[in-house]
């Protein structure tokens, strides 16, 4: 806990995540209250005002991309809910599945009103066990209680909630590819445009938004706008969810408040560096968010203007620490062996980038690495930059890059000395 909790407000027990201990905390008074009182465009215009910010990468304005979907256009709209957590170090919104899986059905039965979508989907990653039974659990609970299916709580509002377990491919996890896999194809991320607001799943309009997302939208809807701006600070209202790994102490999920100090986070909730060891460097949020040094985030604070302001990302909230005595041609090496096995091959310059620069660092960790070799991960990691279908060629150049531009200096060392100054060590 650091700062003030808008998700992780009770205590979880073996039940927390039943239906009847999610009514005892008040639990779907935002969805009974919203088809009582609330128009679908009033939900949507107070998650605008809100200022929810996606939390699954990108940070794109939840509300914003709700209002391309017009309401009564006269064609299907869907919603689905990205449970595909693949990104490495990023294990969040399973505690969410695990411990509050009400708190995001809620939160889809109010996006669904306020998009006009009957049918709604949670795309849940396939290696997940226990989220899949416990989420699947709560929705039969739901269906049986009259909170899922027709006429839900006696209104005019229908909606079914189907759980889709994926086949466990890191690209099913962004939005076209998880789209593509829904309708029982490969998981190939889709060019756009056309946008997926615009033909997403069966060439409709479709919102894909995330766990942990969607279930603030449940939080603003009962508390209201003020009470959800009231945390957080003014360009990043609410709180976030950390799955901190790595050379931590308390390892675990965490919910933040937004601008709260990084440094206190790691030191005093999180138990500080393992072993008391100095801190190296943090993946800020997951691996394709930009790495930053101990220094780097010394006076920084956990929100989305700091983290811009330093060149890197929230991203999906997976925060790794390293400490120092860390390998870091060793570490970019894991990485990109990661994108490289992931990319699903369509774009050339993911297809052969990521094997490319994954070759060269490998060639660097094993005492093999040439003097030209820094100068063409640049130039790899510049081709892939912007040339591909999805983010993943992307990342991986980011990856390259931003471990390069902070410890360029190892690598010169490996290369010179032909061995790695810290003997390849992650531990
Ligand atoms: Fe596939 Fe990579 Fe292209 Fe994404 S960038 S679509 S993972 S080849």
């Amino acid at each position: 806990m650091a700062g003030r909790q808008l998700l992780m407000t009770f205590p979880v027990t073996e039940s927390s995540h039943r239906l009847a201990e999610y009514r005892a905390r008040g639990g779907y008074a935002a969805i009974e209250k919203a088809l009582r009182s609330m128009r679908p465009e009033d939900v949507t215009k107070q998650v605008t005002d809100a200022g929810l910010q996606g939390r699954g990468g990108a940070s794109f304005p939840t509300g914003r991309k709700w209002q391309v979907v017009v309401p009564g256009d006269g064609q299907p709209h869907y919603l689905i809910a990205n449970a595909d957590e693949g990104e490495p170090g990023t294990f969040k919104d399973r505690w969410i599945l695990e411990n509050a899986p009400h708190l995001l059905i809620e939160g889809m039965l109010l996006t669904a009103y306020a998009l006009d979508a009957r049918h709604c989907f949670i795309y849940i990653r396939g290696e997940f066990d226990l989220p899949y039974r416990r989420i699947a659990g709560a929705v039969d609970e739901a269906y049986a209680a009259g909170l899922l299916g027709e006429r839900i709580l006696g209104s005019d509002f229908s909606c079914d909630l189907i759980v889709y377990r994926g086949a466990g491919a890191y690209v099913a996890g962004e939005a076209s590819g998880l789209i593509s896999s829904l309708e029982g194809k490969k998981g190939y991320p889709r060019n756009r445009p056309p946008r997926l607001t615009v033909k997403g799943l069966y060439q409709r309009p479709t919102v894909v938004n995330n766990v942990e997302s969607l279930s603030n939208v449940t939080v603003i809807v009962r508390d209201g706008i003020d009470a959800f701006r009231a945390v957080g600070t003014a360009k990043s209202p609410g709180t976030r969810l950390f799955s901190v790994s790595g050379h931590i102490s308390r390892p675990g999920v965490y919910e933040v408040e937004l601008g709260y100090p990084w440094r206190k986070f790691l030191d005093e909730d999180c138990g500080g560096v393992l072993d008391g060891r100095a801190l190296k460097a943090v993946v800020p949020g997951g691996i394709s968010s930009k790495i930053l040094t101990g220094a780097d985030i010394e006076h920084l604070t956990l929100s989305h203007e700091s983290l811009w302001e330093a060149n890197s990302t929230l991203g999906s909230g997976g925060m790794i620490v390293v400490a120092e005595g860390t390998c870091m041609v060793r570490l970019l090496e894991i990485m990109l062996r990661f994108y490289h096995h992931e990319s699903c091959g369509q774009c050339t310059p993911c297809r052969h980038g990521t094997g490319w620069m994954h070759r060269i660092v490998a060639r660097i960790a094993a005492g093999e690495g040439r003097p030209e070799d820094i100068e063409r991960l640049y130039y790899v990691a510049k081709y892939n930059d912007g040339t591909t279908i999805c983010g993943l060629g992307d990342a991986a150049g980011y990856a390259a890059t931003g471990i390069l531009d902070k410890f360029r200096d190892e690598f010169e060392y490996c290369i010179e000395h032909k061995r790695s100054r810290y003997q390849g060590r992650l531990e």
